[in-house]
């Protein structure tokens, strides 16, 4: 008999509406002793069922749920028809023969609580971020490699949200042998060198393809300065798009290492790039004092607002970057911004953007909304799921 929790009378209302998860504080009491992990049944105030879940005993996120169906056997079996239905909901990009890389479960929205599977041509790279996840890796791992074909599964579980779980950071090789020290894959027809390693996230930004293409639909004749450049991918995408120039900018010296040999690996002319150890802060004020202009700018900065508490600060944050950026803009020219943080949504983040340009004393017009690319879906019931937002503006 599987573990019981009762939730508070009314508390039952965001789970009839399919949200996944249930907060510490719904819960009215337990009934058994879960382990970390173990699947409960959630119940209303009445005892009527709502849905069987993973138990997180040191999560404020206490219960993330699997299944509202009462028929439903939580196990390997389960598990393997969620991974199917999100490889098959991706059926149409997988069968890209441009690219390579691509999230192929992406988390809640895909029914997998904190379950994050990224592949990089015959390489996957799992994240097993919650309780649940941890407690069916093995069969994850084991259905996985069944479903892809893939070479190798390679775990990058060292990200902060495991403490949260009470979880230890883990890496490693899950199945096959250890990937190389730089994976190679293709988007949209370019390469890209990976190191699943020490990359970000599990190696690339694979959320901002989409976003990468309009980039290089866009770069033609223009000088273009790339804001936290990380690996180069829009830099890469600004150069084979015909850039005049390009200049990157970002704190990480092995970042601009991987960029600097992206660039080479599509054999694209090195003169025209300037790659440069930067804080984008004070990098974006030294430009404007030495009255540089540029075309075509790109602001992708990290996340400022993990949580809801940091948005004031945050919010400054893209102002000040933002204003900087407009002020560093030929008339005509185009700002791609972007912000990945959770707590700023995307009417927020338009705010932002719109007093920068204010304070800026400069008209603009956004022709563009963007988002992540359509292999990290977004579920209905899960709005959090909607992480990274961005504009395209045009200075008149
Ligand atoms: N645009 C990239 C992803 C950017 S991730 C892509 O498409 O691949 C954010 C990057 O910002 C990281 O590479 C990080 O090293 C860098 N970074 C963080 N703070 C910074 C700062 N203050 N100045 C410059 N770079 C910074």
């Amino acid at each position: 008999m599987a573990a019981k929790v009762w939730l508070k009378e009314g508390r039952e209302k965001s789970l009839l509406r399919r949200h996944p998860w249930v907060f510490e504080g719904a819960i009215a009491r337990l009934e058994g002793e879960p382990q970390a992990g173990e699947t409960v049944q959630v119940c209303d105030a009445h005892g009527q069922f709502l849905a069987w879940g993973a138990y997180s005993p040191s999560s404020q996120i206490r219960v993330r749920l699997w299944s509202f169906n009462p028929q439903e056997r939580i196990d390997a079996l389960f598990l393997r028809r969620r991974l199917e239905a999100a490889l098959r909901a991706r059926q149409g990009l997988l069968a890209d023969s441009q690219t390579n890389a691509w999230r192929l479960v992406h988390a809640e929205s895909d029914g997998l609580p904190g379950l994050i599977v990224d592949q990089y041509a015959d390489t996957l790279v799992a994240q097993f971020l919650s309780s649940g996840a941890e407690r069916w890796r093995e069969e994850i791992a084991t259905a996985l490699m069944d479903l892809t074909q893939a070479r190798r599964l390679y775990e990058r579980s060292d990200v902060e949200v495991r403490r949260l779980e009470g979880l230890p950071d883990r890496s490693g090789p899950l199945r096959g042998e250890a990937p190389p020290d730089r994976l190679e894959i293709v988007e949209n027809g370019l390469r890209f060198y990976v190191d699943v390693y020490q990359g970000h996230k599990t190696g690339f930004y694979l959320d901002q393809r989409r976003n990468r293409r309009l980039v290089r639909d866009l770069a033609q004749g223009r000088h273009v300065l790339d804001c936290f450049c990380y690996s180069g991918g829009f830099l890469v995408n600004a150069l084979a798009g015909g850039a005049a120039s390009a200049l990157g900018l970002d704190t990480s010296a092995e970042a601009l290492a991987l960029a600097e040999a992206n660039i080479a690996l599509n054999r694209l002319a090195a003169q025209r790039v300037t790659l440069e150890e930067a804080d984008v802060f004070q990098a974006l004020r030294a430009l404007r004092d030495r009255g540089r202009r540029f075309d075509l700018i790109v602001l992708d900065p990290p996340k400022f607002a993990p949580t809801a508490a940091h948005v004031p600060q945050a919010a400054r944050g893209y102002k000040d970057i933002n204003l900087l950026a407009f002020k560093l803009l030929n008339p005509g020219g185009i700002l791609l911004t972007f912000s990945c943080s959770g707590g700023v949504d995307a009417a927020l983040f338009q705010k932002i953007v719109a007093d920068a340009a204010v304070d800026a004393g400069i008209q603009a017009q956004i022709f563009a909304w963007l988002f992540q690319a359509e292999d990290h879906p977004v579920s209905l019931a899960f709005p959090e799921g909607i992480y990274l937002k961005g504009l395209a503006v045009r200075v008149s």
